[in-house]
């Protein structure tokens, strides 16, 4: 039979994992990268038993990819909620680099060069279309190799000494140690809370980025944030596909409609387009950071696979990543944590029932 970690093997993880972040030498942002990368992971096909878990390099590599893909270009250039104004028109004339956030305090970080490369040879402008392209296979073994070269080997030094708590080295990538994947499922939205934060404080304190992020502080949401201009493209794309009605309550959105993110941004914060519904301002804003009921679970998972082709076009258009099997994987992880941790679920306005029996298609 399997075994679960106890409670208090959670708590001890999650202690010593604060140690790290707080004693760990943090000379680039590529540490929280991978630690971010071990948690997504760990919720996308990791398990909750006390098991090793395989991760190859390739796979750690391509979240990296995704993470820096952003990063890597110009701060303010067109992504980010209303980032655009800040660069140019307060600095212009004292920048004269290329507005490239710097991720650590030496030369550029080889990921984002790699990134930049990739980009310019291949004009290729989002994520989703990267993926498509012949040459990404070689970016992505680029940025594995700077993976194992530097975070892969740094990441579990603490003042001075080497505490291999979280894996270990692998033929092929890192293994898991029994029991960390489950604590990384536990503890997954703090675990990018605390990542982000330390990145945010990261690259704040690089004197080299201060010229480039000016007055404005909008720098979170420039590194983590879906941003505006893809959601403008997903909005108008769902609306065409379904006539403008609200995903939740049904009845017609007559203003402009709001891009939901079904299974909450703040448990999983990356942008895969089967995520993406349609709803009124108002449905959106009263559901906020929830899951949603089983009947509109039902309603999701009938959308998903109904309309496969017309998503996988909308990820395309907007620039997103398409990943059906991904997304059932969090969804179910996140009722799962929801169905242990007794929450409810938004029905409509004011109206919540108990995540439990019944929600049979996410294996509750
Ligand atoms: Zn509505």
């Amino acid at each position: 039979m399997a075994q679960f970690p106890t409670a208090d093997e959670h708590l001890a993880f999650l202690v010593k994992l604060q140690r790290l972040l707080s004693e760990g030498d943090f000379a680039a942002t590529y540490k929280f990268a991978l630690l971010m990368a071990l948690a997504d992971i760990s919720v996308e096909r990791g398990h909750d038993a006390v098991r090793p878990l395989d991760i190859p390099m390739r796979d750690i590599a391509e979240k990296f990819i995704d993470y820096y893909w952003q990063q890597s270009m110009p701060y303010g250039s067109s992504v980010g909620s209303g980032v655009g104004s800040g660069v140019g028109s307060d600095i212009s004339g004292v920048l004269d680099s290329s507005g490239i956030l710097s991720q650590n305090m030496g030369a550029t970080a080889k990921v984002v060069s790699d990134i930049q490369a990739f980009r310019s040879a291949t004009h290729t402008d989002s994520i989703a279309r990267a993926r498509q392209q012949k040459a990404f296979g070689g970016l992505v073994t680029a940025v594995a190799q700077t993976v194992a070269k530097q975070p892969v080997t740094y990441f579990q030094n603490i003042a001075g000494g080497r505490d291999p708590f979280v894996f270990e080295r692998s033929v092929s990538g890192v293994q898991l140690n029994p029991g960390v994947s489950s604590h990384l499922r536990k503890f997954h939205g703090l675990i990018q809370h605390m990542a982000r934060d330390r990145w945010v404080r990261h690259i704040k304190s690089n004197k080299r980025n201060i010229p480039i992020l000016g007055p404005k502080d909008d720098l979170y949401a420039f590194l983590f944030e879906t941003n505006r201009n893809t959601l403008g493209i997903v909005s108008t794309n769902l609306s065409k596909l379904f006539s403008k009605k609200c995903f939740y309550c049904g009845s017609r959105i007559n203003d402009t409609p709001d891009v939901d993110h079904f299974i909450p941004f703040s448990m999983y914060g990356r942008d895969i387009a089967q995520n993406f519904v349609l709803a009124h301002g108002s449905c959106n804003r009263s559901k906020s950071d929830v899951l949603a009921a089983k009947r509109h679970v039902d309603n999701w998972l009938e959308q998903i696979t109904r309309y496969p082709d017309d998503i996988s076009q909308i990820a395309l258009d907007a620039g997103v990543i398409s990943d059906q099997q991904t997304i059932l994987s969090v969804a179910k992880w996140s009722y799962q944590q929801g169905h242990e941790a007794g929450a409810h679920a938004w029905v409509r306005k004011g109206e919540f029932e108990r995540i439990g029996e019944g929600y049979a298609a996410l294996g509750i």
